[in-house]
């Protein structure tokens, strides 16, 4: 059986991002493995109860992972905290890559939420730092592994390695 992928509902297309707009990615993998039916589709900030549009957030100090333990927060641009909201987003996040027998997931670069390897810096100057999204860091910690929208064939080599059956 062929094991399923989490994936940002943004990148298939749903315009779920803070200012409605989607960030559809037309490449021959996605589609290979939409008509596999093997993608599960979430938003983590729609999953946390946010809505759309709504203000954009950043995590104000490290990155998901220190939002995890306690220790950042992520605020709106107007000053709201909406920390509790992401980290509910990313509970929910992983109980539905669980649930589907998720062996990876492909989530959206730079999101406070989805992002893998860079996310913005907290200043809302569009200025990034290095860091993953409070739910990549969720679905990392519990052994999932995230690839970002440019990862694709990453992706696919991971999944004929067979690695993630062990
Ligand atoms: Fe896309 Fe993730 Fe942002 Fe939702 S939280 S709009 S899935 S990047």
């Amino acid at each position: 059986e062929l094991p399923n992928i989490l994936i940002s509902a943004c990148l298939l297309g749903n315009p779920v991002r803070y200012d409605g707009t989607d960030l559809f990615i037309d490449h021959p993998l996605i589609k290979k493995w939409l008509d596999q039916d093997r993608l599960i589709a979430v938003c983590p900030e729609v999953e946390g109860g946010m809505p759309v549009p709504r203000a954009p957030a950043e995590i104000q100090t490290g990155d998901g992972k220190l939002v995890l333990s306690g220790k950042s927060c992520v605020v709106d641009v107007e000053g709201e905290d909406v920390t509790n909201s992401f980290i509910r987003g990313a509970l929910k996040s992983l109980k539905m890559a669980l649930d589907n027998d998720c062996v990876a997931a492909i989530l959206t670069e730079h999101s406070p939420s989805c992002g893998s390897n860079r996310i913005y810096d907290g200043s809302f100057t569009k200025t990034k730092r290095d860091g993953v999204g409070v739910t990549t860091s969720m679905l990392e910690q519990n052994h999932i592994p995230v690839f970002n929208q440019e990862q694709l064939e990453d992706l696919q080599v991971y999944l004929e390695s067979g690695d993630w059956q062990d």
